[in-house]
């Protein structure tokens, strides 16, 4: 299997070529159909298996073609840590320096005016930790009605570091009708649990 086959556009077949990738690891090459098809996915995968891109690529493609209004995100990644954020968008600059698509960071440590200002001109895909999006949603800073595209990434890690409640309360606020993406380690009880309340009919991959 190559990128080309599993129907990546132009601009992100020539990124990916750009960072050497010669062939889709097995979590990209079974996860990124699905999500382009629009289905929810639930992701048994580690770091280190190429689970970021098999996220990232897909919903650069899906958000093609239209633009984020003012505090309001077309989508939302949240990780459990300003590091694992910061791969994250690493990851965007690198598959997404061929198109329009912004994204901007919420995560601890950095200005709150500046990120204040960045969610004022409209981003596409946010990406954040717990604590500092709640924050700024609830100083009216974020609007979630139109997060449409909802990753929820390491959720074991989520589990551990006590975030469970947040992320219980973020992804409360987003609308219901929208595609989520489930990613995590390992599947404990709680993981499940939490699986099956955020997903709707996933496709379940596990590498
Ligand atoms: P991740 O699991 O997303 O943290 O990715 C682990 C590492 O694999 C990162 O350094 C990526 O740049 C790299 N990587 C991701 N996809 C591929 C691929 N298809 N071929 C080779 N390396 C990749």
């Amino acid at each position: 299997t190559t990128f080309a086959d599993i129907g990546l556009s132009p601009e992100l077949l020539r990124a990916v070529e750009e960072s050497g990738y010669i062939h889709p690891t097995p979590i990209q090459e079974h996860a990124i159909p699905w999500v382009m098809m629009g289905r929810d996915v639930l992701g048994c995968a580690q770091t280190g298996t190429g689970k970021t891109a098999s996220f990232v690529l897909p919903m650069l493609d899906i958000l093609t073609g239209s633009r984020a209004k003012a505090r309001m995100p077309r989508s939302l990644i949240l990780e459990p840590t300003r590091e694992l954020a910061l791969q994250v968008a690493e990851n965007f600059e690198k598959y997404g320096k061929y198109l329009k698509l912004n994204h901007a960071l919420l995560i601890g440590g950095e200005s709150m005016n500046d990120q204040r200002d960045v969610l004022e001109k409209g981003v596409d895909v946010l990406i954040a930790t717990p604590g500092r999006l709640l924050d700024l949603f609830d100083r009216g800073r974020i609007l979630m009605a139109d997060v449409k595209l909802l990753v929820i990434d390491e959720a074991d890690r989520m589990l551990d570091m006590g975030f469970i409640p947040d992320v219980e309360r973020i992804v409360s606020m987003i609308p219901k009708i929208r595609q989520t993406l489930f990613f995590s380690a390992t599947m404990a009880p709680e993981i499940r649990r939490l699986a099956d309340a955020f997903l709707s009919n996933p496709k379940e991959i596990t590498v």
